[in-house]
């Protein structure tokens, strides 16, 4: 009788049954197929280089949420999803040689830390004649289809663009499984999934101003997808809101589910196709490609450039010797206490729900690297742990662009802080919505409290060093 053989498949971040090419691998491959998850006990416990949580509440509580929806679909589909807290090196290690089965499929990471887990289980796979493969999909295209070898992507993002529309297409997105075979599991523990509590957090408070109450999983993901295309039509203007501030539809919401995987790229791609197809294109259309498309290209800077875009002087080895590790600003920014409405309010936003629109993150990024000459790498790190849309390369790469490190010569832009303001929250609805205690100041205050006197304070409430701050830094070198 031929012999049975089990594949494994570790799910990483591409928490998915849609497009998921590790499971149509796995399930050409195997006679039956092992769903496996683990929660990585680095991730939740350890600090980064400044002292930092890896993760955030925000993002952890959505990874949960994320797991649970997959083990639902799973178990829809008549199997289940086995799940571990622990050391994915160690745990599915365990279970491969437990269950003896004969491969595991897993998404391939490019980034140190992910790499260096994979690899360790490769070698440990290999002591017991199994074997780890791996399958692609974190990309809108695929790095074979690319014009050029991953060494030589254009340096600079346009080039890059339009060197990718050009000559290849995205593919079609795998289909999801109809059914799958599900590995018996005998007496092999299911595991539980933990809660919060259990990984050492506290419920975070409800947050009624949240721009979206985000939701973990690949089932929350696409009714968000129908949502923003089919039953608002918000993709339709999308080029024209994505500078917004406030409210869930400014912008798509897709980057924490495209951050875990819940949604594949490819999948946003080809329903915006559709979508385009049945109500017509626009530039709107278009730009939501155009800026997924950024994803792909952080992506490709970090294969292309390895570990030196954590690096202070990034990829292009440039560091400017006025960046300090000055633990104190750093603290007023991530307090919210600059002085400065605008970025204060932003990091209100991102410290309370772990999200903050991309004009907000391209402003405190820069006020901290180029008004407070704080070491980027210190925001960058305060970003990974908060963000609920953490992702390696966009994050690190987004950092090294606004300091100017990256592989982008262009790219050594100053932000006028008060002009973007001004631009981008004319009346101060935002600042106002965030820093309630401005709630009374007119438009032409709002952004500038500092130039009020004694009289103007006592007439809107607002006392520079009492109920807001004096700013941090000379304020006044901004023209409006
Ligand atoms: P939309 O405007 O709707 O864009 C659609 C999708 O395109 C996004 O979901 C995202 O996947 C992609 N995208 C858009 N802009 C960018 C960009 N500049 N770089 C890479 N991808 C982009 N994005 C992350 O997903 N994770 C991060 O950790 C992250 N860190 C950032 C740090 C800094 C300092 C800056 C300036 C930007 C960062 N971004 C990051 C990029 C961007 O701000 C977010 O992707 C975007 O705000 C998420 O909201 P959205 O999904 O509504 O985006």
């Amino acid at each position: 009788m031929k012999e049975q053989k089990t594949a494994i498949v570790w799910f990483r971040q591409d928490l998915r049954l849609h497009d998921n090419e590790a499971i149509h691998d796995a399930l050409k491959h195997g006679d039956d197929v092992l769903y496996m998850y683990v929660f990585d006990r680095r991730w939740f416990e350890e600090e980064t280089k400044y002292g930092f949580r890896k993760t955030g509440v925000h993002r952890a509580k959505f990874i949960i949420e994320s797991v649970h929806d997959l083990r639902q679909s799973l178990r829809a589909m008549g199997a289940d999803l086995v799940v571990r807290v622990g050391l994915p090196e160690e745990e599915i290690y365990d279970v491969a040689d437990q269950i003896k089965s004969s491969w595991v499929f897993c998404n391939r990471e490019r980034t140190q830390e992910e790499t260096e887990v994979q690899d360790d289980l490769e070698e440990s796979l290999w002591r017991i004649g199994q074997e780890l493969r791996y399958s692609r999909g974190k990309m809108l295209y695929y790095t074979s289809d690319l014009p050029f070898p991953v060494t030589h992507t254009p340096d600079v993002f346009t080039h890059f663009r339009k060197e990718v529309e050009r000559y290849i297409q995205v593919r079609p997105p795998l289909p999801t499984p109809s059914d799958t075979i599900g590995a018996r599991l005998d007496d092999l523990q299911v595991g539980t999934i933990p809660t919060l509590a259990d990984l050492g957090y506290e419920e975070p408070e409800e947050e009624p101003r949240a721009a979206l109450h985000f939701v973990g999983g690949e089932s929350a993901v696409l009714e968000r997808l129908s949502h923003y295309l089919w039953d608002t039509d918000a993709a339709k203007t999308y080029k024209e809101t994505r500078n917004g501030l406030i409210g869930a539809d400014y912008s798509t919401k897709f980057s924490a589910w495209l951050a875990q995987g819940c949604i594949s790229p490819k999948r946003i791609y080809h329903e915006l196709k559709k979508y385009e197809g049945e109500r017509g294109s626009n530039k709107s259309t278009y730009w939501i490609f155009f800026e997924l498309l950024w994803r792909d290209f952080f992506r490709l800077m970090a294969k292309k450039y390895g570990n030196t875009i954590f690096f202070k002087g990034g990829p292009k080895e440039d560091i400017d010797r006025s960046w300090r590790d000055d633990y104190k600003l750093l603290q007023k920014w991530i307090d919210g206490k600059t002085g400065v409405p605008f970025i204060d309010a932003n990091m209100e936003e991102i410290r309370r729900t772990g999200f903050m629109s991309n004009r907000g993150r391209q402003n405190v990024a820069s006020f901290l690297v180029k008004d407070l000459k704080v070491n980027w790498q210190m925001g960058a790190e305060y970003f990974e742990s908060v963000l609920v849309d953490y992702d390696v390369a966009s994050n690190w790469g987004n950092w090294n662009y606004v300091a100017g490190v990256g592989s982008d010569p262009r790219e050594n832009r100053y932000f006028n802080i008060l002009k973007q303001a001004y631009n981008y929250d004319p009346k101060g609805d935002y600042v106002k919505l965030w820093l309630p205690q401005l709630k009374a100041l007119p438009p032409d205050l709002v952004h500038r409290p500092h130039v009020m006197g004694k009289d103007q304070q006592d007439k809107y409430g607002v006392h520079l060093g009492g109920n807001y701050p004096h700013p941090i830094m000379n304020a006044k070198k901004w023209k409006r």
